[in-house]
């Protein structure tokens, strides 16, 4: 397996190989093509897998970087895992130049609105921040095209589920939907059935 023939741009394998990856882990090589050809993706994996790699190749190679405006939502159950993800966003599209923000709680709200308005990509976040972001309109919705549910259940038993079904109805109708849970609960499955149109199931 190598990253040469999922369908990756250019510029995003120079970072890919800058960053020290040289071949996908499993779960890159069976989620990053689904995702990119656009199905709804459930993928089964711990942390450690490489998920959150997947997850900044994908949206680097989703993202129209001509376009100034939030195209991929990711949420995550806590700050420290919504910061990692915008870091690892950072670095492997260095090349691409690509825009992201973590959109957490306990930094200041007038960072997210500057940021916000000088125009991101991508937004990485907490379900609450998020939440509050896209009722104050400062996080606009209406180019996004892409959510990823990251950690999923551990967003669930931190009670962010209100939260997340709140932030899925600012989305437009056409979302592609990506989530990724250690477990797969009877609470995970009503959300998959509610979010997503023939998801591919992936276990790692
Ligand atoms: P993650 O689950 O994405 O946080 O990845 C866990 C660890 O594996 C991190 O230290 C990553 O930098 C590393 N990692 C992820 N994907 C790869 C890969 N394809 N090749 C080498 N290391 C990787």
């Amino acid at each position: 397996a190598s990253f040469e023939n999922m369908g990756i741009k250019e510029d995003l394998l120079r970072g890919i190989y800058a960053y020290g990856f040289e071949k996908p882990s499993a779960i890159q090589q069976r989620a990053v093509r689904p995702i990119i050809e656009g199905r709804d993706v459930i993928a089964q994996a711990q942390s450690g897998t490489g998920k959150t790699s997947m997850i900044a190749l994908t949206v680097c190679q989703v993202v129209d970087t001509s376009i100034r405006e939030v195209q991929v939502l990711i949420l995550s159950p806590t700050r420290e895992l919504a910061s990692q993800t915008e870091k690892v966003i950072l670095a492997i599209g260095d090349y691409i130049n690509i825009q992201a923000h973590a959109c957490i709680g306990g930094k200041s709200v007038g960072e997210d609105i500057r940021k916000l308005e000088y125009g991101v990509h991508v937004v990485s976040g907490t379900p609450g921040r998020v939440c509050d972001m896209i009722k104050r309109r400062t996080l606009r919705t209406r180019a996004i095209k892409l959510l990823v549910l990251d950690e999923s259940d551990e967003m669930l038993s931190r009670g962010f589920k209100d939260q997340i079904y709140d932030v899925y109805r600012y989305l437009p109708p056409e979302l592609q939907v990506c989530l990724i849970s250690a477990t797969l609960p009877h609470e995970i499955l009503e959300m998959t059935n509610k979010f997503m149109t023939d998801p591919v199931r992936i276990l790692v």
